[in-house]
């Protein structure tokens, strides 16, 4: 019993140490609950110049209209070549891309990387920004490319235009702040776009990359 009760004790202490570790790492400055849509700004919103956007409806996810009047990439491949880019310009040459983190699994795939002299681009999302900042230094300090991959993952075309600005806009400040680099590049969570979300993105300097090979390790 006694035995018990100690063990119990170090495993509160060692949980403690673990959590406030955890928050020490994560970013200082205010950010919104992750992995939700985080709330509109009406100074980031007055970025964009919504009467310049193309009224595309908003989306349900996964529903396609069999006519893609809009250019919706993950129904139809559709795509834009003055915002879109899916295939380097070069025959041959090709490009690797990590989405989703900074995270643990990002040291894994760093090691690799480094150790066969490869750069990289990974597309960051802002909530894992904010909680594994210094997994995103050693990405950048590397030498590897970081582009945007959304506040809370959610596809794009099913928000609205404000809380797409808002999508871009905070994970754009947890990256300054993380790293003091603000991105060019964009991929939009799922392949999710149309010509709205385009849009949004142009005006906001950003290009779309997407890709043409999945190896699909997130499915597993
Ligand atoms: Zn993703």
């Amino acid at each position: 019993m006694y035995t018990i009760k100690i063990f119990s004790a170090i495993s509160v202490l060692l949980a403690l140490s673990t959590s406030i570790l955890n928050v020490e790492a994560q970013l200082k400055g205010k950010y919104p609950p992750v992995d939700k849509p985080p709330p509109a700004d009406a100074t980031w919103t007055a970025l964009v110049d919504q009467t310049k956007l193309i009224k595309a409806p908003i989306r349900t996810p996964g529903i396609c209209n069999p006519v893609d009047t809009y250019c919706v990439w993950s129904c139809t491949n559709c795509l834009r070549p003055e915002s879109d880019i899916q295939y380097c310009p070069d025959k041959n040459d090709w490009a690797l891309t990590y989405d989703d983190g900074p995270s643990v699994n990002s040291l894994t795939i760093l090691d690799a990387l480094n150790a066969r002299g490869i750069k990289a681009t990974f597309f960051v999302i802002g909530s894992r920004v904010f909680e594994n900042p210094d997994i995103l230094k050693k990405i950048v300090d590397s030498g590897h490319q970081i582009g945007s991959h959304t506040w809370s993952h959610t596809p794009l075309t099913s928000q609205t235009t404000e809380q797409i600005i808002a999508e871009v806009k905070w994970t754009e400040q947890a990256i300054k702040e993380a790293v003091n680099l603000t991105p060019k590049w964009f991929r939009p969570p799922q392949g999710d776009f149309d010509d709205r979300v385009r849009g949004i993105l142009t005006q906001l300097g950003y290009k779309i990359a997407i890709w043409d090979l999945d190896t699909f390790d997130w499915h597993s």
